[in-house]
């Protein structure tokens, strides 16, 4: 999941990388196509302007030869008044634009129009005029209209440009010269609009014969000294070069085809970088050149680069949005599987994962107890009524640890199976207890459920960080070993201790010990006998001695709860009945009954009944002789079960005998609907007795109540006369206990009997 997650984002950072990538290639793409544009732009303005500088020179050209035509008509031109007369009808549409001259072949100035007649330059003689003289010249030997130089006309005080044209007979001898001159400001009218209408362009004519301005751009158009600046000829071949290579073919074609380049270069009387385009007209040799700051491409590419910053930032933001979404989805998913992977699914508490890790993060002085609360007999619960019943039974005693903890500062968790853990933050050893009590107290409240009712109890072992162990796994330990000892009596908890441990260690060395002494046969049987009220012996009960090398002689109540609880009781259960029988087989003499215990595991592991009664069988012990002992704590776990088998051995003719009556929960209720053949009275009772009325008047009762079910009294401990005396008239019918004889090996009961 995490790996995911990482990858969205790396996801993320190329997509961020790919899209700058593109982003940079649009831009420069974008760059492109609006210098494209602007070249196109500027273009198409060149191009129209030379469309319309050529229009306008053509039609001065046909009003040259109009002119012409008039004064060669009948002589005209030889008649100064009616030269005159022909020039003033002629200016008649537009005199403020242009002017007539007719001119002689040595350059003087004959005649004009009639207004300005009178303020002709006298000196004006285009032959000896340095600025003209070229022109003039070109003019005698040319059939087409030649234009001359812009010049400063003081006569017509403005800028002028002169067309010339010379005027021949039928024979192309040369007749006259007839010039137009025309205002720069308003003779090309459309020349002048485009000048005035497009305020970044620079429009200008420059001249290819002599390359002097023929009109200058608009900011010096006005400056007759411009009109004197000669463009250097390594300045304009430098264009030519770069023109060549950039259109890859000659300056001639270019010229011939009248093609319009462009080309960026340094502006004209200026640092700055220009985009300039050139038009060629051939007819009259002139170059149109249009000119722009590149400043512009920079401006409208800033313009199209702000949006699409714009854009790729909305856009980037949109993404960057998912991605935060898809992201925080894929987080929400790894934290719901982190939950599912640190907790329980039934009860959704903190599993031991969770535990573990919450642990490993805490620091060492940190103070906490911790309890194991451990389920007494839970089991039963599933076993009764089902492993769902036994899934809401668990998440109610969930609720109910919720509840007692609530008011601490405690975690609960789900540890394994029936067993949690609360661990109790900031506690003093008095409120732990008083904690673990309450915890108690609401787990043995009844369950109530699906139509159900039940008991439960649990027991609980504490320890404390940092009193007894500083770590998690060390403080845990120490609680299991309290939760041991608690298990001893059940429903009850213990604060763990050093001798504790101690104890658990030593039950650990003895229950290694125990498995060697099954195999090494250091067990064996001693028989206790039991007697009627007049001494005569009715029976022998069977009790396991283990004798160990290191240990000495072992208690069975020491060892037989370590067999239960460590695995080993069904195999060592196997080996006394089996060593009970084989022992009591070799006591023939009498018709005494033979009681051997059963434990609770050991009733309740697999083929126990058939092993029995094989054993039995090799035996060859009247099964009318044999009973078992078993205790009240079997009927506190599946009743159906245990009653089923307490019917099958006695189906056999095999006796059962209640254990122990009068220590556990002993009830006389539990008494009537037991299939029992003997109630033991236990050693506690026996001894109050003498003493305790009260205890005299109960045992009464239960007496009473069993013999009236058919059930035998057998009094254990019997340790006096006295006691003996008092049991036997209140019906008990046998006795057993040091008073008659101490547990002995058989092979000492059958010579004592002898
Ligand atoms: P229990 O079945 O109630 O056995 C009677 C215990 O009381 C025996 O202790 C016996 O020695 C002792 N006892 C008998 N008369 C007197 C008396 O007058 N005064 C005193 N102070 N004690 C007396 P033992 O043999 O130590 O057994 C203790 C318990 O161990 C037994 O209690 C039984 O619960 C268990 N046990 C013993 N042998 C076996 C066995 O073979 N199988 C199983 N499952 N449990 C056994
Ligand atoms: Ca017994
Ligand atoms: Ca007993």
């Amino acid at each position: 999941m995490l790996f995911i997650r990482n990858n969205i984002w790396l996801a993320f950072y190329v997509f961020l990388l790919a899209g700058f990538a593109a982003f940079i290639f649009i831009l420069m793409k974008t760059h492109e196509s609006i210098r494209e544009d602007v070249r196109l732009e500027q273009e198409n303005l060149t191009r129209i302007t030379s469309n319309s500088v050529t229009a306008s020179l053509r039609q001065y050209e046909t009003l040259l030869d109009i002119l012409g035509q008039e004064l060669l008509h009948e002589d005209n031109y030889l008649d100064r008044e009616k030269s005159i007369q022909e020039i003033d009808k002629l200016l008649t549409a537009s005199l403020t634009a242009y002017n007539f001259f007719l001119i002689d072949f040595d350059g003087n100035i004959v005649v004009t129009n009639s207004l300005s007649q009178d303020k002709r330059e006298s000196s004006l003689n285009l032959l000896q005029n340095p600025k003209t003289k070229e022109s003039f010249n070109l003019t005698l030997d040319s059939d087409a209209a030649v234009i001359g130089r812009t010049y400063f006309s003081y006569w017509e005080n403005a800028l002028i440009i002169p067309i010339r044209k010379t005027i021949r007979d039928k024979n192309g001898q040369p007749l006259f010269i007839v010039s137009l001159t025309i205002n720069i400001e308003k003779g090309l009218p459309f020349f002048s609009n485009t000048i005035e209408h497009s305020a970044d362009y620079s429009v200008f004519i420059y001249r290819e014969r002599d390359r002097y301005f023929q009109v200058a751009p608009k900011r010096l158009i006005n400056d007759p000294a411009v009109y004197e600046h000669q463009f250097s000829e390594e300045r304009i071949q430098e264009s030519i070069d770069y023109v060549e290579k950039a259109y890859d073919t000659s300056f001639e074609t270019i010229k011939d085809k009248q093609i319009i380049t462009t080309h960026v270069t340094g502006k004209f009387n200026d640092d700055s970088q220009s985009m300039m385009s050139n038009f060629y007209i051939k007819e009259f040799q002139l170059w149109v050149g249009v000119e722009r700051d590149t400043h512009v491409i920079r401006q409208k590419f800033f313009q199209a680069a702000t949006n699409l910053v714009l854009l790729f930032f909305f856009a980037y933001a949109v993404i960057f949005w998912l991605f935060r979404v898809i992201s925080s989805n894929e987080k929400k998913k790894e934290e719901l599987l982190t939950f599912r992977a640190t907790h329980d699914f039934l009860t959704n508490l903190p599993n031991r994962y969770f535990l573990d890790n919450y642990f490993s993060k805490l620091e060492e002085q940190d103070s906490y107890h911790l309890l194991f609360v451990d389920m007494d007999n839970f089991k039963s619960a599933n076993d009764n009524f089902g492993h769902d019943y036994g899934d809401q039974v668990l998440i109610e005693i969930t609720r109910r640890l919720k509840l007692s903890t609530q008011d601490r500062e405690c975690l609960v968790a789900r540890y394994s199976g029936d067993e949690f853990v609360v661990v109790a933050f900031n506690l003093s050893s008095f409120e732990a207890e008083r904690l673990a009590e309450a915890i108690l107290e609401d787990i043995s409240k009844p369950y109530l459920m699906s139509g159900n009712r039940l008991i439960l109890s649990a027991s609980i072992g504490i320890s404390h960080c940092p009193t007894d162990a500083s770590s998690f796994e060390e403080v845990k330990r120490l609680s299991d070993f309290a939760l041991y000892e608690a298990k001893h009596n059940k429903n009850c908890y213990t604060v763990f201790h050093e001798e504790l441990k101690k104890r658990y260690l030593d039950d650990l060395s003895l229950e290694n010990k125990l498995r060697e002494a099954i195999k090494n046969e250091e067990i064996y049987v001693v028989f206790q006998p039991q007697v009627s009220s007049e001494d005569l012996l009715t029976g022998l009960e069977s009790l396991v001695r283990w004798n160990n090398k290191d240990f000495g002689p072992i208690p069975p109540n020491r060892f037989i709860p370590i067999a239960e609880n460590s695995g080993l009781m069904p195999e060592l259960g196997r080996y006394i009945i089996r060593k009970s029988l084989d022992e009591a087989s070799k006591f023939t003499t009498s018709n005494c009954s033979i009681s051997i215990n059963v434990s609770i595991k050991q009733f309740f592991s697999d083929g126990f009944f058939e092993y029995f009664l094989e054993q039995v069988d090799q035996s060859q012990i009247d099964k009318n002789r044999l009973k078992i002992e078993i205790t009240e704590s079997l009927f506190i776990q599946d009743l159906d079960y245990v009653l089923g088998m307490i019917n099958q051995f006695k189906a056999e003719g095999i006796s059962v005998s209640l254990d122990d009556f009068g220590t556990g929960y002993s009830s006389l209720s539990l008494l009537k609907n037991l299939p029992i053949d003997e109630l033991k009275i236990d050693k506690s009772f026996v001894d109050d007795i003498v003493e305790d009325k009260d205890a005299r008047l109960l045992l009464q009762g239960i007496i009473d109540i069993a013999h009236k079910m058919g059930i035998t009294i057998v009094a254990e401990g019997v340790e006096t006369l006295e006691q003996k005396q008092i049991l036997d008239t209140l019906g008990c019918e046998v006795f057993q206990g040091y008073y008659f004889y101490k547990p002995l090996p058989i092979k000492d009961i059958i010579s004592a009997l002898k």
